[in-house]
């Protein structure tokens, strides 16, 4: 599903040259649910974007269902963005202004589902975290949880098949937290491909699978899961 080779993306400020990411590969089958861990700093956000095709690499590969689309365009990229992948971050970055219905059928909006159907696929990805009572909640009006869980609705709605998380417990007390990774772990079993970034190694034990990123490198080859979680 995701395959990504020999990936490299640079920052340049002022005559300074930074490695985000430095020749990084990494294959993600469907129905994987990976954990990417490192430092802060250590590129996962920028790896985030990458998949995400909120972003593109400067050099290398990255093949999403058979098509290599780091070199598209941006309105090509939006448009397999909008179809492919579901986005949740760790300040749930929902709109204050709209209700939880409201904010789950924002990207629905986007790409032009009618009313009547975006409000059914909101009502029915509320329906999977479940929400179904709180829909005309204001994210002021919800808990930390409950907003993240809205976020992670808004993320489902379409139903895209591919889940990005990018420090989704980040926010949030550690019980919250694992209620948290409790949903995100359902929609795995429910045949969503799921990549989670994280610093935290417990959050990162959720996943099927860990890898670890360091100084902008990520190497799948090298090291194993439990000796890559010791050494974190
Ligand atoms: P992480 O998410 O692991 O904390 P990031 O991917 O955000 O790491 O950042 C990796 C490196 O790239 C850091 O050194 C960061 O300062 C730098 N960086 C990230 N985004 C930008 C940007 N837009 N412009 C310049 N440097 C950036
Ligand atoms: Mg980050």
């Amino acid at each position: 599903m995701i395959r990504i080779k020999g990936l490299s993306k640079q920052y340049r400020m002022g005559g300074e040259t930074l490695n985000a990411l430095d020749n990084v590969s990494l294959t993600v089958n469907q129905g994987d649910f990976i954990a990417i861990i490192g430092p802060s700093g250590s590129g996962k956000s920028t790896l985030m974007n990458v998949i995400g095709c909120l972003d593109t690499p400067s050099s290398g590969e990255y093949w999403l269902d058979g098509e290599e689309v780091s070199r598209l365009r941006e309105n090509k990229l939006a448009e397999i963005r909008n179809r492919k992948i579901g986005f949740i971050f760790q300040g749930f970055n929902l709109l204050s202004r709209l209700t939880a219905i409201e904010n789950v059928e924002l990207p629905l909006i986007y790409r032009g589902v009618s009313a009547k159907e975006r409000k059914e696929q909101a009502i029915e990805a509320l329906r999977k975290v479940g929400l179904e009572e709180r829909i005309h909640h204001r994210p002021v009006e919800l808990s930390g949880g409950q907003q993240q869980r809205v976020a992670i609705a808004r993320a489902l709605a379409g139903n895209p098949p591919i889940l990005l998380a990018d420090e989704p417990t980040g926010a949030l007390d550690t019980r919250t937290g694992k209620e948290v990774m409790g949903f995100i772990k359902d929609l795995n079993s429910l045949g969503h491909t799921i990549v989670l970034i994280t610093h935290d190694p417990d959050i990162s034990r959720q996943a099927k699978r860990v890898v670890k990123i360091m100084d902008g490198m990520l190497n799948e080859e090298e090291g194993g899961r439990n000796e890559l979680l010791s050494s974190v």
